[in-house]
């Protein structure tokens, strides 16, 4: 069987506008638990307990940045992701209407 071609990013977010606040709030769940930011220079020492900042938006704890390793994060790969930092500069979401 053909491989159905990747999703853009902007696609996948399309399919998880339509979930609802339950649904996604169990979808970011899941996406903690493979969030990478927990081992990122910037995140470390920050305080900061939240993660999958590529969904939620920015940190109001992260305020320096050291570097970032979201582009080895799965979730990057997953959901089409192309931008980085997002603890400092904003979800994908928001990112994607800057660009
Ligand atoms: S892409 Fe970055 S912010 Fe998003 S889940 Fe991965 S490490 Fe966390
Ligand atoms: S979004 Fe990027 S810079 Fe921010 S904590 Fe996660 S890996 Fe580090």
């Amino acid at each position: 069987m053909p491989k159905e071609p990747q999703k853009t990013f902007e696609q996948n977010m399309q399919a998880m506008s339509k979930m609802s606040p339950a649904e996604m709030a169990a979808k970011i769940k899941d996406l903690d638990k493979i969030c990478i930011c927990g081992k990122c220079p910037t995140y470390v020492g920050t305080g900061e307990k939240k993660l999958t900042f590529c969904a939620i938006g920015k940190s109001t704890m992260i305020k320096k940045d050291k570097g970032c390793v979201c582009p080895g994060c799965p979730v990057q790969k997953t959901l089409a992701l192309r931008w980085d930092r997002y603890c400092l500069k904003g979800s994908g979401m928001d990112q994607s209407v800057k660009k």
